[in-house]
């Protein structure tokens, strides 16, 4: 059977999988959970992989799910959805809005969103092994399907692998992911390289020496200190990395002090850097260390400085043959939905799972809203004021064609090795 054909015929169950599919979405949407706490959609994700014939694994890396369809000799395929939501108020006045708040890592109470669109990655990619699990006469290999939980704080996909993921599955010859994208809804796309950048965090603790406000000379002002190395940092974006790389250093945070006339005895600096190779990404998270320790040292710091990295995300960097095989499937599949599409700024923890199993992998954007709405805007120019974007209050997909979509696109995907 050639892969069109199969996709046809694999294709014919979403008449009966879309009612149960757009439930899901609405009832998952409507009872979001926090990173870490997906234990409900979890359960969700479990009961439809068992009642469609997968061996099923639960409580992977703490809520993650594993899914296994062996069915015969051939390619190995991994297809994964990440589950969690955001501490976000949802005001979309959907009528399947959240109203959820749960206790938040820090034990604070926060309201519940899925503000990224992650309840649509689980409609769709439980849609998709359902549809591929009743079809599986039209293809041979072993699916697998992964709900991840704990994207948004870029430690679930690490989770699952350390919880003991590479024991569980046989190595994928194809890694896939999908991610909700403020693009029109209907359209699938694609790239090759680095798609999505690499995301570090980094806490920086400057320590002086504090002193009364008239008695400088007794101090050493770490608020200077910090200030200088706010400045200085730029330096690396605009004087180390190589022109025309794409990278971004932001200080996000700066805290010292409490009183006008009190010199505090430390500085808090928190920042955030994005990049799209890891070489600038070494050389911009080098070179914040070197200024920092230099500069300390020229404002003689009691104490050197002490750095904490946090919320990593890696590079989501796709492997070209990979994507090539994903795209021409769309573009037989879609027609002129499917296309390529520019770099991503966000980030992604995705690519530590098809890193630690040594499999090449490929991650693409559907999108998620109203098309005549979207093209309304881009025919106004604002885009970027009128279309809501991922992690805001009033960013939900609509529906259809969003769900069918994202289903048949990795149905697509995954046939695209499944029935070669
Ligand atoms: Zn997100
Ligand atoms: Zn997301």
């Amino acid at each position: 059977m050639t892969a069109d054909s199969a996709v046809s015929a694999v294709l014919t169950g979403l008449e009966d999988s879309r009612p149960w599919q757009e439930d899901l979405y609405r009832d998952v949407h409507q009872h979001p959970e926090l990173s870490h706490q997906e234990t409900r959609t979890a359960g969700l994700a479990a009961d439809r992989l068992r009642s469609a014939g997968f061996e099923v694994h639960e409580r992977v890396g703490g809520t993650g799910v594993v899914g296994v369809l062996r069915n015969g000799d051939g390619a190995t395929v991994l297809l994964r959805a990440d589950m969690d939501a955001l501490p976000v108020r949802e005001q979309t006045g959907l009528p399947y809005a959240s109203e959820v708040t749960a206790t938040d890592a820090d034990g604070n109470e926060v309201p519940v969103m899925h503000a990224c669109g992650h309840d649509m990655h689980v409609a769709c990619l439980a849609g998709a092994a359902q549809l591929l699990a009743d079809g599986k006469e039209h293809w041979k290999g072993t699916l697998i399907a992964v709900f991840q939980p704990a994207e948004e704080t870029a430690d679930g996909a690490r989770g699952m692998v350390d919880g003991g993921l590479g024991d569980l599955v046989p190595t994928p010859q194809a890694a896939l992911g999908q991610h909700v994208m403020p693009l029109p809804a209907g359209q699938v796309c694609t790239r090759s390289g680095p798609a999505l950048s690499a995301a570090d965090s980094m806490r920086i603790t400057l320590h002086g020496r504090g002193a009364h406000g008239s008695m400088p000379q007794a101090a050493v002002d770490p608020v200077v200190l910090a200030a200088m190395i706010v400045v200085r940092l730029q330096t690396i974006i605009s004087r180390e990395v190589v022109p025309g790389e794409t990278a971004v250093l932001t200080v996000g945070s700066i805290q010292a002090g409490t009183k006008s006339n009190v010199i505090p005895d430390q500085a808090v600096l928190q920042l955030n850097v994005r990049t799209f190779t890891d070489t600038t990404r070494s050389t911009i998270l080098d070179g914040i260390k070197r200024i920092v320790r230099a500069e300390c040292q020229a404002s003689s710091c009691p104490k050197e400085p002490e750095f904490e990295l946090f919320d990593q995300f890696p590079l989501t960097d796709n492997d070209g043959a990979t994507t090539d095989q994903a795209a021409s499937a769309f573009t037989d599949f879609f027609g002129d939905r499917a296309g390529p599409v520019g770099q991503q700024s966000a980030s992604e923890d995705f690519s530590d799972i098809p890193d630690a199993l040594h499999a090449p992998y490929s991650f693409w954007f559907i999108g998620g809203i109203d098309k005549d709405q979207y093209d309304a805007a881009e025919k106004a120019g604002r885009v970027a004021q009128d279309i809501p974007v991922n992690h805001s209050a009033t960013f939900a997909p609509v529906i259809q064609p969003t769900l069918d979509t994202g289903t048949q696109a990795l149905v697509v995907g995954a046939l695209a090795w499944l029935a070669a």
